[in-house]
């Protein structure tokens, strides 16, 4: 029997065992017994007493920890997999800049050398276009030297690393009349618009990762340089997303006139962040093509800028989302 469990049995008995121990006394005379048992009442009060305020402190500490838990529960677990809710009511947390402000302006710094992109010293193929004679008399200027050489470099993936072809204008003076010639760029040549540019195998598979698996620009990045040894700046990546979606622009159509034929179409939204902005990805499908499409608003503009409901005459597939409702030409299937 535990100290509190005999002063719960003393206090229920006190009664009890007084009368006993006064009844004792008053045949055997005066006993000690009753004053024992008195002390021994006392001791057993304090000794309730401590568990008393030991259990009230161990309690208090057990909802303060239960309140945090449940705090946490509520910041951190209730993502759109485990509330129950649509991914397209999540709204978005706003993630705090971490960055340590480094004191300097905005922008480029003193001594930079800007953001032209720097030539590789060795290239792995040249391709020079030189005069072959004197534009003003017709001298052959083969074994003139060079007066100057204006460059641009292509880099492409041959041989699943990195490959640079340098295109070299020569510039050339006659040293019989003295007039400058130039050797001829042929007729296509796409990399005329910068000193730097990159290939079709470059371009192919950055945007396989960004475009088609949605790897991160910064990842993709890392992938290029890791795997091929190719450096792309992020604005380059980005520059090839935004031309590679103008040259598709005739399939964008394609796709869609195919899914306004369709007899079942599926049509949802979710959001994302764009822009520190709250965005939305819009989806119509049927059993063979997906469009994706990013647009700022979630309901009908959106669908309307879209352009494949307004035109559509079949059955959708779609919750319950309201701006869906002016869409259904036929009975929808509602989930
Ligand atoms: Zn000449």
């Amino acid at each position: 029997m535990s100290q509190l469990q005999q002063y719960r049995y003393f206090k229920k008995h006190e009664k009890r065992v007084q009368k006993l121990l006064k009844k004792q006394a008053s045949l055997t005379g005066p006993s000690p017994d009753l004053d024992l048992f008195y002390d021994l009442l006392a001791g057993y009060k304090i000794i309730e007493g401590l568990f008393h305020e030991h259990d009230t402190q161990v309690k208090t500490q057990i909802e303060q920890l239960q309140n945090r838990v449940r705090e946490l529960e509520k910041q951190l677990s209730l993502g759109p997999e485990n509330s129950h809710k649509p991914p397209s009511t999540s709204r978005f947390k706003k993630i705090k800049n971490q960055r340590v402000k480094s004191g300097k302006k905005p922008g480029g710094q003193k001594g930079h050398r800007g953001t032209a992109p720097e030539l590789e010293a060795h290239p792995d193929a040249v391709v020079r276009y030189e005069p072959q004679k004197c534009r003003e008399c017709g001298r052959p200027l083969k074994k003139v030297p060079d007066s100057e050489v204006q460059c641009w470099q292509v880099v492409d993936i041959k041989d699943g690393k990195s490959f640079v072809t340098e295109h070299q204008r020569v510039t050339k003076f006659c040293p019989d009349c003295g007039e400058m010639s130039r050797g001829d760029l042929p007729n296509e040549s796409p990399w005329r618009h910068a000193r730097k540019t990159f290939g079709p195998a470059v371009k192919s598979v950055a945007l396989y990762f960004v475009g088609y698996q949605l790897v991160p620009v910064a990842r993709t990045q890392e992938i290029m340089s890791d795997l091929f040894g190719v450096r792309l700046s992020q604005g380059t990546l980005c520059n090839f997303m935004s031309d590679v979606s103008k040259k598709l622009k005739s399939w964008e159509i394609s796709v869609k006139s195919q899914l306004i034929r369709s007899t079942i179409l599926h049509v949802d939204e979710t959001g994302i962040r764009c822009a520190k902005r709250g965005d939305w990805a819009h989806v119509v499908s049927n059993e063979k093509l997906t469009l994706l499409a990013h647009h700022e608003s979630r309901g009908a503009i959106a669908q309307k800028d879209i352009g494949v409901l307004p035109e559509y005459r079949g059955h959708l597939v779609r919750d319950g989302f309201k701006s869906y409702d002016q869409f259904d030409a036929c009975s929808p299937f509602v989930l």
